[in-house]
Order: C-alpha cells, then structure tokens, then sequence
C-alpha cells in the first residue's frame, strides 16, 4: 500500500522528502503543509490504496511567514491567499513563529484525521536549522500533479536544478493557485513551470498554462511548459 505525504512545497525539503520515499510515496505539496486547502486532492487519493498519511511540515516556513505577517502586523495578502491559507489561524492563540508552526501542525493533523477515513495518520516534522543549505541564485516553482516520483529525477530529466526548484503539487492547479501566488507574489518567484509526465497530462496540464498566464499575480512572471 502506498503512503500519501503531504508537505510544504519548499525546495529545501525536496531531498529530505526524496530520502523518505521508497518509490511509494504519493507527495502533496502547497505553501505551509495545509491540508485544509488540499483537502479535494487528499479525499482523492485515499479513496485509492493508501495505508499511511503522512504530514511533513517544517521549521523556517515562508508560508508560515505570511501568516504571521498578515496577522501580527497587518501585512496585506489577496483574498484568495486569506480565504486558503491565513483564515484557519485568525483568532486563534500564537506568539511567535514557532508558537505558529505548532499550531499549523496541530491545525493539519485535525484535518487529516477528520478526513482520512479510518487511515492511519501521522507527523513527523522537519527541524531544517539541522541541515545546511546553500542559497541559489534564481528560485523556480513548479506545479506538477501528484505522484511518486523522486525530485531529484524530476529536475534532472527537466534540467532544472533541485536545490533552487520548489514544488507544488495537487490533482488539480485550481486547488493551488493561492500557493503559486505565495510564490510569485511573496517569494519573489519570476519563473513558474508546468511539468507533465505522462501523456495523458500533456493537454490539460498545457489548458492550466493558458488559465494561469491571465492571473492578475502572474504579471512579469514567465510561465513554461515542460514535458517530460
Ligand atoms: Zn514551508
């Protein structure tokens, strides 16, 4: 049986995710591990043969970041960003970031238990201030479906590089359109890249392309397509 991770879309977590995958890891990636947004992806997936979910969040999340800007110091953030991911923390007890981080580790693994179905849930979080990581030069995000593909084979057949590459992952672009805005808009990301694997993704992995490209976010962003 497979294992469904759902993770934060990080580049620094690729490896340590790739480490954690045998080959049966079915990976869910957006911007803070929030399960409440991907919950249409999740009720998918395990409706297949999963024996096992998994939530990866980290320590140092820029997702986490927005978060904590939009409510302790009223940095703005779109509605759509609000509704997906800020919403879930208004009102609620935290100080710090890392009071924060906790509290969306606790928030995520309510969500998975609600929705899992009787499947066994898990967390197991990453404290990244335990590896090092150097800082590349153009940061990339990549949208690409669900599978069980190994990151590094990804941005190798690709040719992008997986230390500066992060990605978000769902069985549809719609459920995360509010993460690649937390990319361009907050993590100054100015290339996106659509990645199909398998033929029958090409056509509507190209459609999303076309929708993506007349966001209002995406102005001066490039947005390819590639076909592995
Ligand atoms: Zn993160």
């Amino acid at each position: 049986m497979d294992t469904l991770t759902i993770s934060c879309m990080d580049r620094r977590l690729n490896g340590i995710l790739d480490k954690e995958n045998d080959g049966s890891t079915i990976m869910l990636r957006n911007a803070g591990a929030n399960a409440s947004a991907l919950r249409d992806s999740i009720k998918d997936i395990i409706s297949g043969n999963i024996g096992k979910i998994k939530l990866m969040a980290h320590s140092d999340c820029g997702a986490m970041k927005v978060v904590h800007s939009a409510l302790k110091e009223g940095v703005k953030t779109s509605d759509y960003v609000y509704q997906n991911l800020v919403k879930q923390f208004d009102g609620k007890p935290f100080g710090t970031r890392k009071e924060l981080e906790e509290l969306n580790e606790k928030l995520q693994m309510e969500e998975l238990k609600a929705i899992s179905n009787g499947i066994e849930v898990e967390s197991n979080f990453v404290d990244l201030s335990k590896y090092h990581f150097e800082e590349p030069n153009a940061l990339i995000a990549v949208f690409t479906y669900h599978s069980t593909d190994k990151y590094e084979d990804l941005c190798k057949r690709a040719g992008l590089d997986t230390e500066a590459t992060y990605f978000i992952q769902a069985s549809s672009i719609e459920e995360v359109y509010s993460d690649i805005e937390i990319a361009v808009t907050k993590l100054s990301i100015k290339h996106i890249v659509l990645m199909a694997k398998k033929p029958s993704e090409y056509r509507p992995v190209y459609a999303d392309m076309q929708k993506l490209k007349m966001k209002e976010f995406m102005e001066g962003t490039t947005v390819q397509f590639i076909k592995l």
